[in-house]
């Protein structure tokens, strides 16, 4: 239970979601700090609490090696015996594998690789410089962290969403909760393909509620370059370009605090807050570097924060599309009685978050029942 919480994440991981938002159906945060972010072990003991409400007939260490179509239903192979049933909830998870870009290989022998699944601590890394690949949540904690270490960071960075922790006295994530941001539905979303890939925001949970931003991470030393485009001869390219790259994020960071304001004014609520504010824009260093020699010594480690895949395997039913993600519409899967909740904008925006769950949950079995309510 609560396997990916337990073995999959670094140590000093705290969620980037506030407490109080860390709410499954029947169990919420109770404890003396609503705003501050759950340790790992507070997640664990969150979701253990959450089977004992929800008193389903949990099984755990139980691993599911095939899902098959069978006598219109599906079989579920287990390494604990079979299960048959008209209908499947794949409730398997966004992030079973860290997505790792093929150009990966390019790394000489003589460069440690790690993937947020590997990493735990900076004491693992050898002495030395590390180049950590992407700049979403997972890469701006692990650099701010390597760096704080006393080891040479450089992050390289490409699309990215840009965020403060606290906008206007408020957790910015409060803010896309109240204004209704995080509700907005996969049908009104303009974009969904785009939706569904954005990737994670720059944010940490930390006690002093801090912004962790590109322009936190320079200030600590942290050495900004371009997006890795290839790696050839050994040596890292980087895009260029890393002032655009930049106001974009600013442009889309203050969009979205636009939208709170408005949200403040048009709900009548604007004199409960702080004044609007707006922040210092990223500033690009002066001359970002476009390659590095990984062969010089000068990078002993490079972290692979570039996201995170599902891992469909083990489902031997035609669903999975090229590029590995479920065909699926609002969590109705292709295939008749097939199921799935928690993955990106499966409903709605908050799809993944812990507290995104319980809507999506309610109309996709809502979908389910009916369907079972079916003659066969
Ligand atoms: C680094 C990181 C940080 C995150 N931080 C936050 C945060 O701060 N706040 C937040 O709300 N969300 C956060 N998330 C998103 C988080 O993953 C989801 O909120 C939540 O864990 C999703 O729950 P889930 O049950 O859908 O998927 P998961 O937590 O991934 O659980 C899926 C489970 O299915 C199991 N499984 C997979 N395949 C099989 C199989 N074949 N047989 C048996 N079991 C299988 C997995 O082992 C796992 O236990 C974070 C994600 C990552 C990767």
């Amino acid at each position: 239970m609560a396997n990916s919480w337990r073995r999959e994440r670094w140590d000093s991981l705290r969620l980037l979601t506030p407490n109080w938002q860390s709410r499954l159906p029947g169990v919420r945060y109770e404890g003396a700090d609503p705003d501050g972010y759950m340790t790992m072990g507070e997640v664990t003991e969150l979701i253990e609490r959450f089977a004992k409400v929800s008193r389903a007939p949990v099984r755990t260490g139980v691993n599911v090696t095939s899902v098959s179509r069978a006598d219109g239903g599906y079989l579920v192979a287990t390494s604990d015996g079979e299960i048959a049933g008209r209908t499947v909830v794949i409730a398997s998870g966004a992030c079973n594998r860290p997505s790792v870009p093929a150009l990966s290989a390019g790394v000489p022998a003589s460069v440690a690789r790690l993937t947020p699944f590997d990493y735990r601590d900076p004491g693992q890394l050898p002495d030395g410089g590390v180049l950590v690949v992407g700049g979403s949540a997972t890469g701006v904690q692990l650099a701010a962290e390597i760096r704080r270490s006393g080891r040479p960071v450089t992050l390289s960075v490409g699309e990215h969403v840009r965020l403060p922790r606290v906008y206007r006295g408020r957790d910015v994530l409060w803010w896309m909760d109240a204004s209704g941001v995080w509700d907005q539905r996969y049908d009104e979303v303009d974009d969904l393909t785009r939706a569904r890939r954005l990737p994670s925001p720059q944010l940490v949970g930390t006690l002093e509620r801090s912004t962790l931003d590109l322009n936190t991470l320079a200030a600590l030393g942290v050495e900004l370059v371009g997006r890795l485009a290839a790696i050839r001869d050994a040596r890292a390219l980087f895009s260029g370009g890393l002032r655009n790259v930049f106001s974009l994020a600013d442009l889309k960071m203050n969009r979205l605090l636009d939208t709170f304001d408005e949200w403040a004014l048009t709900s009548g609520r604007d004199a409960e807050f702080d004044a609007p504010e707006r922040f210092a824009p990223t500033v690009p260093p002066d001359s970002a570097r476009l390659q590095v020699d990984l062969r010089s010594g000068e990078i002993r480690a490079v972290v692979w924060a570039t996201g995170f895949r599902p891992d469909y395997g083990w489902l031997d039913v035609p669903v999975v599309d090229d590029k590995g993600h479920l065909r699926h519409d609002g969590g109705v899967v292709d295939s008749p009685g097939l199921y799935a909740l928690g993955l990106p904008v499966l409903r709605r925006r908050k799809s993944t978050f812990i507290h995104g769950i319980e809507d999506d949950a309610r109309e996709v079995i809502g979908h389910l029942a009916g369907y079972l309510a079916t003659p066969e």
